[in-house]
């Protein structure tokens, strides 16, 4: 679909130089990762759509770095009940498991990246806080309008000088009667220039360890002294709008702190096992994506008068690709079962958005070198899927804190 799509324009504009049929999508074997049947029809019904709404724009999404209908398509896989996946069902989501929602975000990442990257935002960072910690006030109030897609949700810790380090924040919050006032910036909000409901972190008290004394708020787009800094352009990721936000003596009612006031450390540890687990569904789809174009372009390409797909050198390629992208595939839902069964660890959830975020990004080179001069040029996908896949090394967290956080689980096990 996708190649369709981009063969069709490169028809229209005469640029077209290797005759391409429609891309194959390489098939799942549902057999090998025990899915259900509803799951499996899940999968299919989301594919189905987001093949048709979304996937053929994903390369103008790049290009433009914006997705001109993206808030039609919110309310439309609002309707369908794509945005509540997990919410249970009285604040109007569907009330479904970890792995149910791994499984949409999946098929978001290997119909778009970065629209997966900007949904991922909204349901895990926003959404997910919200559902877990938020009073029954505050859920009823902003979760209804999140799942029908009227709503866009962001999250903001990180600051221009605090990612990694993000206890060391800046922004501050002081009580004043019934409000807090805020005060400072947030730098890389993913749906930042967009999000109509945002968690914001604050330090509410500077005495004492950096960790203690931040506070979680949920601060709406209209709140006086919020405005949108410039959105960041980015080299992958693009259409999925990421920006600098500014509180200048914001004005938050005090009933809006979203769990206790200097306990935003404890919203933001507890909630990071879903977090990681889900961040790394979406690179999962980026190598699906990556197989389904490297693969069908092998069968088709010809050189020395064969299909590159006969030289063993493409096929050891296409071999690592399939492994790493099903191994994935089984570590990400092995590790939702865990999440849903209650039994979730942060090792794993750390250890698979690691394992996926580095094996998208060797996917994405192995396919702009399967596609040769065709994946170094901006009319095949393959480019896009190794800008987009680079993102979740870093983004969520670094692979380097990844490994920092198993590898001191595995040291400790030991103790
Ligand atoms: C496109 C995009 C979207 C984002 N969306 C959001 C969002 O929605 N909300 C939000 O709050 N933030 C968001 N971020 C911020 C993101 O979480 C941070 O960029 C990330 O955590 C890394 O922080 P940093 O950029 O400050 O890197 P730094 O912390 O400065 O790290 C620089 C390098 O040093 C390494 N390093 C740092 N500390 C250590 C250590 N202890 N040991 C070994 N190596 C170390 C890092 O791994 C990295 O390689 C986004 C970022 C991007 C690029």
């Amino acid at each position: 679909m996708i190649l369709k799509h981009i063969i069709r324009s490169a028809v229209q504009n005469g640029v077209l130089r290797t005759p391409l049929r429609s891309i194959a999508h390489y098939p799942i074997d549902e057999n090998l990762y025990g899915l259900n049947s509803e799951q499996q029809q899940l999968r299919q019904t989301v594919f189905n759509f987001l093949q048709k709404e979304l996937a053929p724009y994903a390369q103008e999404i790049d290009k433009e770095d914006n997705f001109k209908n993206l808030r039609e398509f919110w309310k439309k896989i609002g309707s369908l009940g794509l945005l509540g996946v997990t919410t249970p069902i009285e604040y109007g989501g569907t009330g479904g498991s970890y792995l149910d929602q791994c499984i949409v975000i999946e098929e978001l990442g290997r119909a778009s990246g970065a629209i997966s990257n900007s949904y991922v935002a909204n349901v895990s960072l926003c959404m997910n806080q919200l559902k877990r910690l938020g009073t029954e006030e505050q859920k009823e109030k902003y979760l209804p309008k999140l799942c029908t897609g009227e709503h866009m949700g962001a999250l903001a810790m990180s600051e221009p000088n605090a990612g990694s380090d993000v206890v060391s924040m800046r922004t501050r919050a002081e009580k004043k009667g019934d409000y807090y006032i805020l005060n400072g910036s947030k730098f890389w909000i993913t749906n930042g220039p967009d999000a109509d409901t945002l968690i914001v972190y604050a330090k509410t008290n500077f005495s004492g360890p950096p960790k203690y004394g931040i506070t979680a708020f949920i601060i709406e787009k209209d709140f006086p002294g919020f405005k949108r800094g410039r959105k960041l352009d980015k080299m992958g990721m693009r259409g999925s709008s990421t920006g600098e936000l500014i509180f200048e003596d914001c004005k938050v009612p005090a009933k809006n702190v979203l769990g206790e006031d200097g306990k935003g450390v404890y919203v933001l540890m507890t909630g990071l096992d879903y977090e990681r687990l889900l961040l790394a569904a979406t690179p999962l789809g980026i190598m699906q994506a990556a197989c389904d174009v490297a693969f069908d372009y092998a069968h088709q390409r010809k050189a020395f008068g064969q299909r590159i797909g006969e030289f063993q050198l493409i096929q050891a390629k296409m071999a690592d690709m399939y492994t790493l992208m099903v191994a994935s595939r089984c570590y990400l839902y092995n590790a939702a079962r865990a999440v849903d069964a209650g039994i979730a660890n942060a090792k794993d959830c750390a250890g698979v958005l690691l394992y996926t975020a580095e094996n998208a990004t060797k996917l994405g080179l192995d396919c702009v070198q399967i596609l040769g001069g065709n994946g170094y040029i901006n009319e095949y996908p393959a480019g896009r899927l190794l800008r987009d896949a680079k993102f979740f090394e870093i983004g969520g967290g670094t692979s380097e804190i990844r490994r920092l956080v198993i590898g001191r689980t595995l040291n400790r096990e030991y103790k």
